[in-house]
């Protein structure tokens, strides 16, 4: 297996790989982003991160100079090239190499960069999670690569010994900094809706029907962080973690194993490579 790098249709190691210091991604963070999940040699679920790509480069006015099509296919045959088995594909999209300024640069070509990344995976983890204040900005829904608020409530996270920040904001839960969040009230999932503060998780996008399909209510809806704190059972969802149960929220220990309709959320996403 090796690490490669894609970037603007030339492949590299990643080890080699480098960008202008004048790349917008670098200067502003002025891009997007996607992360896929690779399964025995198979990229996950690339139709729905793709359309997210789509709406998050609709969403900040990034033209990108390949089809969703040709994206598809460079993701394909760089894993393929990778010989990657296990592990994750990161693609950026960025505005570019121009010189600083703020103002979107003309006739520039966008940066779009892809690589591949061996890594091993914890399957339904455990997880201790703090409630933080939100402080993000109301576009939330775009996957934007600046991320320093949410880089912060982890490491509020980190120090107080825990594995995510459940960011709150006024009173109500909204996603964690790299994961949505559920809640389990007897046989109802309840998560809140995407939305200014919450990314459309491909996680949880495919995760609704399936809970429809094992005998859950779902309900998308704004949720009170001290309902949450009451619940039954509740997980976080991404691509990295899967379904990922929360045994300790702030005070509340939910006790010391997976909760019974997590457990049968995480055994029904069952990852098919697509
Ligand atoms: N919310 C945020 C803020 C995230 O960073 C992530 C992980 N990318 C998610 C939710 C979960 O999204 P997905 O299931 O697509 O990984």
């Amino acid at each position: 297996m090796e690490e490669l790098c894609w970037i603007n249709a030339s492949v590299t190691r990643l080890a080699d790989a480098t960008v202008s210091v004048d790349d917008r991604g670098y200067v502003f963070a002025d891009g997007v982003y996607e992360v896929f999940r690779v399964y025995a040699g198979k990229t996950f679920a690339v139709e729905a991160h793709l359309r997210r790509l789509a709406r998050s480069c609709e969403g900040i006015e990034l033209s990108l100079q390949y089809s969703l099509e040709e994206i598809d296919k460079a993701v394909h045959d760089l894993v393929r090239q990778s010989e990657l088995e296990s592990g994750i594909v990161y693609l950026q999209a960025t505005r570019g190499v121009a010189p600083r300024g703020h103002a979107f640069p003309l006739n520039t070509p966008a940066t779009l960069m892809i690589y591949t990344r061996s890594m091993s995976f914890t399957h339904c983890a455990r997880q201790r999670v703090i409630s933080v204040p939100d402080e993000r900005w109301k576009r939330c829904w775009i996957k934007a690569i600046a991320l320093l608020p949410n880089v912060l409530a982890k490491n509020l996270a980190v120090k107080a010994n825990a594995d995510e920040a459940i960011l709150v904001d006024d009173g109500l839960v909204q996603e964690g900094s790299t994961s949505n969040v559920f809640i389990v009230e007897r046989d109802t999932l309840i998560t809140p809706p995407i939305g200014p503060k919450v990314l459309p998780g491909v996680t949880r996008e495919l995760l609704l029907p399936l809970a429809q399909s094992i005998g859950m209510k779902v309900e998308e809806r704004p949720i009170p962080i001290a309902e949450a704190l009451a619940a039954d059972e509740a997980f976080l969802t991404s691509t990295t973690r899967e379904v990922a149960w929360i045994g300790q929220w702030d005070t509340r220990t939910f006790g010391e194993a997976c909760g019974e309709w997590t457990r049968r959320l995480s055994d029904a996403f069952r990852p098919t490579p697509g």
